[in-house]
């Protein structure tokens, strides 16, 4: 039965990010998940160390989330939400402003972070034309940034290896450099955080009329590496597009919903946008629904007579689904009877000790850490910061060996991801930095022992 499920998997699927001849090396198939763990065909239980591509918060099969789909589910699954609405989608909106910051009051709904954010470049370049200003066209986006796999999300990317390939397809936008502060020449977090604001400040003297809106991921550059801004940098960004008449675009699918020990990653910063993504963790890592919100100012923009062709001419079939509006609810819900920013937290401290442990390893160069989001670069030498060879793989090589040992991650190229769900508890957590720690030295002796 496994074995036969197995030869099917190779035989009909195309995964998603994945080079086939990769997984017809390792086939996996999951079969079921409880709490923090899930399993494979075979029966054997593994942590989720990534909540399952960063979505998961209360862990799977958690029964109030069950409950509530089935609840909804006795009423009605889907229905449209073009020119009308559905009772869940509804509550969830009011309930998502509630939570967001101030000056977001509107919410859009789509199936897919990579959704929310074209939509809200389709909303900051209509909002332009809409209200006379038709030459402010043009986004900026940061270099190193991720936000989706669509063509409109891949222009404003910037990670190489994905995006390149498509580039006579992209519109072009320009791009802003990230403060990077562990390969940085000066190491200090103040300078390479100026240094990158000033680049900034000069495009924007030079380009701002040109320019319909900024975007950039909320305090960590998630794909591209886990990257975490220096403090001020995103208040800096933000403070800069005011002064220039600029849109900012904050990119939360990733940070939102308490995994960086906020709501939303941009309250470390009192950042306001004008436009935000959410995605991943709305539902809890049940359902596939995400939003984009924005401002009264920006709403009203769109508001007028309909021949005036002032409407937002966007939509999905599944838009507003109602299981995953439900779900979504409920999550929120849970969010505060169980206090859940506040336990990611407040574990945030203790996370951050056990990864100290990891940073003496030879081979483990940076740890970068805020709330639940966490990077383990790892390098060949400390000294220099020289990567491995990348036909090593060593990144690849290190989350194989986590999963014979009973966690699964995925990395970004030689940076092991770790994004454990919000509910992991301290033991959790250290089962799992310890799989990571002997699956990091195992790998990476082997990788230099044969080098030298
Ligand atoms: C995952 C992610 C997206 C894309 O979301 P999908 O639901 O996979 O389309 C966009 N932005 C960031 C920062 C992400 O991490």
């Amino acid at each position: 039965m496994t074995h036969e499920l197995i030869e099917k998997s190779k035989k009909y699927l195309w995964l998603p990010f994945t080079q086939m001849k990769d997984y017809d090396e390792h086939p996996f198939i999951v079969d079921s998940g409880k709490g923090i763990k899930v399993k494979d065909i075979e029966g054997k239980e593994y942590y989720d160390g990534y909540s399952s591509l960063w979505l998961n918060v209360h862990g799977h099969r958690k029964q109030e989330l069950d409950e509530a789909i089935k609840k909804q589910l006795d009423k009605i699954a889907h229905s449209t939400l073009l020119g009308l609405t559905n009772v869940p989608a509804t509550e969830l909106a009011e309930k998502l402003v509630e939570i967001s910051p101030e000056k977001l009051t509107r919410v859009f709904y789509s199936d897919s972070g990579a959704e929310a954010m074209e939509i809200a470049l389709k909303m900051a370049f209509q909002y332009w034309s809409n209200i006379g200003r038709p030459e402010k066209q043009k986004f900026i986006a940061m270099q190193n940034g991720y936000h989706g796999d669509t063509i409109g999300t891949v222009s404003i990317g910037s990670i190489e290896m994905y995006h390149q390939v498509y580039g006579p397809l992209m519109f072009e936008s320009f791009k802003a450099p990230i403060p990077n502060v562990y390969h940085s020449k000066s190491g200090d977090p103040v300078q390479c955080r100026d240094e990158c604001l000033d680049i900034l400040e000069k495009l924007l003297i030079e380009n701002h009329q040109n320019i319909a809106a900024l975007t950039i991921e909320s305090m960590v550059q998630g794909a591209g590496g886990m990257i975490v801004m220096p403090e001020g940098f995103l208040s800096g960004v933000r403070n800069l597009c005011t002064k220039y008449d600029v849109l900012m675009i904050v990119d939360e699918v990733a940070t939102g919903f308490g995994r960086t020990g906020k709501m939303f990653a941009c309250e470390h910063e009192g950042v306001q946008p004008d436009l935000m993504a959410v995605g991943k963790g709305i539902t809890g890592g049940y359902l596939p629904i995400a939003a984009t919100l924005t401002t009264e100012d920006i709403y009203n923009a769109f508001y007028d007579d309909y021949e005036k062709l002032k409407t937002l001419f966007h939509g999905h079939s599944y838009t507003g689904n109602q299981l995953g509006c439900a779900v979504a609810i409920e999550n929120l819900r849970l969010f505060e009877s169980e206090n859940m920013v506040e336990e990611v937290s407040k574990k945030t401290e203790d996370l951050h000790l056990l990864l100290e442990e990891l940073k003496s390893l030879p081979h483990v160069g940076d740890i970068r850490q805020l709330g639940f989001m966490c990077g383990i670069e790892l390098v060949y030498s400390k000294e220099t910061k020289v990567p491995f060879p990348a036909k090593k793989r060593v990144g690849y090589q290190a989350t194989l060996k986590m999963r014979e040992l009973g966690m699964l991650t995925r990395p970004l190229g030689d940076v092991i991801v770790f994004m454990p769900p919000h509910v992991s508890t301290r033991e959790d957590l250290k089962a799992m930095v310890t799989i990571m720690k002997e699956a990091i030295m195992e790998v990476t002796n082997e990788v230099t022992g044969v080098e030298a």
